[in-house]
């Protein structure tokens, strides 16, 4: 075939993944801003439906903003992480059936190479990726956007490009046209530090730094990285598709380019740190059990401190809680270089709503706003996914173990998540009406809407808050499978 292409390797995106769950499993807010995530004051956006981010709202933003962009019409659902496990499941059974090998990438995106495009045009690799998207939709209802092109970054570029709900194939000859005048930044290994080195070589696009020359690459970006990188630019992106071990730990950290010397410099870069690992704890799509905090002191010793929970969670203010709990106060410890949060102790999420918990270690002050302008700048930033094939922490500096800190952190409290019965948001179910959702509760009433994946719109139907009827459900059944 003469416009046949060797290799193609294609990216798999869910859209807008967890709002999509919400959608589809309660069909009201089909068509309307959903935001999943922390209702809390320091609560953050999880995920945002196409409806949400067409008024601006954004993953990883502050709750508080994005419903302020959003406006009266935001809907805003705590996450289900049990729900839309179950529905990542079933769409990795579906990949399954049509590639002998997946790569997850995350709850919600795979690589995948199917050994029948080898040597495809692009009418027959479009073909193949929308039969894929139509088996995704048909198995659990969800829309998902495919990109191939001939390697694994020119797949997810053009996975990108395909949103929402939607298939591009960038062949390698389109290069030029389709992927040089996009920023450098949306390669992989270009971060902020290395986008700006480039742009002081005048180096802005993808184009750019495909025609640079190979001696001012190695001088902008270092001979480990920097012809690698250059090379992918080039379109030339050998790295297999292959699966991955299952993460045993998440963690992010921040090394500040002026030590931190206060219990509130401490709190904010805690913080920091638990907001970047609970973001890549639900990309995993698990709830973690322990909860470690890494310091290094500015003579490059440190110390790790780990706390178990009772059980999973997927709570930002719980792990923010731990791991301030389990941090050192620089006036007993010493001026702090390097701080991280890590999750290990990853498991399966059950029923998450039923059995919620906030866990709340003794409390600490929480540092008032206008110290986070207080916080050093941040000189590195790492988030780092340790699997099986790599149990080396990484970094030379030798762990100093301090016995006086392995003490668990007070337990201050218990907290059923939930100080009134039903909070918005929760699963419910009714011996008449079945299974529903709280769209709303206050002054001893609950509003509820009976509804499922596979009811359609249903009809919202108010009780007292102490019917008995009325009793907490098990999310997944709002699947209806
Ligand atoms: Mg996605």
């Amino acid at each position: 075939m003469a416009d046949g292409q060797d290799r193609w390797v294609l990216h798999v995106d869910m859209d807008a993944f967890f709002a999509s769950c919400e959608q589809l499993t309660r069909p009201t807010l089909r068509g309307r801003p959903v935001l999943v995530g922390g209702v809390g004051g320091r609560g953050v956006v999880a995920g945002c439906s196409y409806e949400a981010r067409a008024r601006g709202a954004r993953s990883a933003m502050p709750s508080h903003q994005a419903r302020r962009l959003v406006g009266p019409s935001a809907v805003f659902v705590f996450p289900r992480m049990a729900v839309y496990r179950a529905l990542s499941r079933r769409v990795f059974e579906v990949f399954a059936e049509h590639a002998p090998v997946v790569e997850q990438v995350s709850v919600d995106e795979a690589f995948l190479e199917p050994p029948e495009l080898r040597g495809a045009d692009v009418d027959r690799t479009r073909r193949w990726a929308q039969d894929l998207r139509a088996a995704i939709r048909e198995a659990t209802g969800l829309p998902a956007s495919v990109g191939a092109g001939a390697g694994k970054q020119y797949a997810k570029i053009a996975s990108e490009l395909a949103k929402p709900d939607g298939v591009a194939v960038v062949p390698r000859r389109d290069h030029a046209e389709v992927l040089y005048p996009l920023p450098v930044r949306s390669l992989w290994g270009v971060g902020p530090v290395a986008g700006e080195r480039l742009s002081q070589f005048g180096i802005s696009t993808i184009g750019d730094l495909a025609a640079m020359d190979d001696d001012d690459v190695v001088h902008a970006l270092g001979r480990t990285v920097g012809p690698a990188i250059a090379r992918i630019a080039r379109g030339y992106d050998d790295r297999p598709v292959h699966e991955r071990a299952e993460a045993k730990q998440i963690s992010a950290e921040s090394t500040f380019a002026a030590d931190l010397t206060t219990a509130g410099q401490v709190a904010v870069a805690v913080r920091r740190s638990a907001e970047g690992a609970h973001r890549r704890l639900l990309g995993d799509g698990r709830a973690a059990r322990t909860v470690t905090v890494k310091v290094k002191r500015t003579d490059f010793t440190s110390i790790t401190r780990s706390y178990t929970l009772p059980a999973g969670t997927t709570s930002l203010e719980t792990i923010v809680a731990v791991a301030r709990s389990l941090a050192p106060d620089p006036l007993d410890f010493g001026a702090i270089r390097l701080l991280g949060v890590g999750l290990s102790g990853l498991t399966e999420i059950h029923q998450d709503a039923l059995f919620e918990q906030e866990f709340l270690p003794g409390a600490r002050p929480v540092p008032a706003h206008d110290e986070l302008d207080d916080l050093p700048d941040i000189v590195g930033v790492g988030t780092t996914v340790t699997t099986d094939d790599d149990e080396t922490p990484a970094g030379g500096a030798a762990a100093v173990a301090d016995d006086a800190l392995h003490a668990p952190p007070a337990i201050g409290a218990w907290r059923q998540g939930l100080e009134e019965r039903f909070r918005t948001g929760s699963d419910v179910r009714h011996p008449e009406f079945g299974h529903g959702w709280v769209q709303g509760s206050g002054h001893g009433r609950v509003s509820v809407r009976f509804e499922t994946a596979v009811t359609g719109p249903g009809r919202m139907r108010t009780f007292a808050e102490d019917d008995p009827d009325l009793e907490l459900a098990d999310p997944l059944d709002s699947l209806g499978w």
